[in-house]
Order: C-alpha cells, then structure tokens, then sequence
C-alpha cells in the first residue's frame, strides 16, 4: 500500500468519526510530552497532542497514539508504564506506517520535538509488527470499526 500524506490526513478523518465513541478526535493540549493516549477507565478513550504543532507534527503524533491505542482497550484504564515499555516499539512502527504514505522523516521530527534517540531503539519485532498490521488495516479500511477499538 502507498499513499501521500494527504491521504492520510483524509483517512486518520474519517478513522476518527468511525471510532468516535470509542477513542475522541484528537485534540490539542498544553504539556510537554508530544502527545498521549488516555484509555481511560471507561470509553471514550482520549488522544491530545502538544498545542502549536503543525498539521504535519500532528499527524506523525497521531499515528504514534494509535499505535498505543491499538493495544490497550478504550476503558481499559491503560498504564503509564507500559506506553513508556512500548516506546521503541511505537516509534519504529508509527515511522513504517507514515513511509507507507510517502512520509520519510518520522524520527527526524519526533527527534526535534525532543523525544530521546533511545526511543526508536530495541523493542519486541512482534509487537512493531503486531502495532503495523492493526494501525495499517485500521487506516487502509476507515470504514471498518477495527476490533481492537471497541472498549472494555
Ligand atoms: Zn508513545
């Protein structure tokens, strides 16, 4: 599957109406961290993602999220711990699936923003693997409530 960005800006849209009640539109935050993903103790899970950045920032951020998301149920209550363990694991598959809409300079944006080179290094290949298929079918298919969206 290849794409442009504009396409996926078009499908993460369309994603988010399909998942509302599941996981909110992303929406902007004052804070440090780039972006976060809140499971939440009951549905709908939430997305933020630093105020200011630009819609190509925010895309990036967004993928990342989802590939959280995808593994831990909206209302599952989530666990700061483990986003931090699925770091390197986030990061490499959030870069594969942006490459798959023509978007090459995923670590060097995350790299800029602040977030620390040992993020995008080591991780379970299972899990990046695991986080690529779900996070790319989910986007390839806006359409299609994907499984792992439906809360707890
Ligand atoms: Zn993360």
């Amino acid at each position: 599957m290849t794409g442009t960005e504009d396409e996926l800006a078009r499908q993460l849209r369309l994603l988010f109406i399909k998942i509302a009640p599941a996981i909110k539109t992303p929406q902007p935050k004052p804070m440090n961290d780039v972006s976060m993903y809140i499971a939440n103790n009951q549905p709908p899970a939430f997305i933020y993602y630093r105020k200011g950045l630009c819609e190509h920032q925010k895309l990036l951020a967004i993928v990342h999220e989802l590939t959280h998301a995808c593994l831990t149920r909206p209302g599952s209550g989530g666990d700061e711990e483990e986003y931090e363990r699925q770091e390197p694991c986030s990061n490499q598959a959030a870069a594969v699936i942006c490459s798959t809409y023509g978007i090459s300079d995923y670590r060097k944006v995350m790299r800029s923003l602040t977030v620390p080179a040992y993020r995008f290094h080591g991780g379970d290949p299972t899990t990046i693997e695991l986080m690529i298929e779900r996070v790319g079918t989910a986007l390839e298919q806006p359409g299609v409530f994907p499984e792992w969206a439906n809360p707890i």
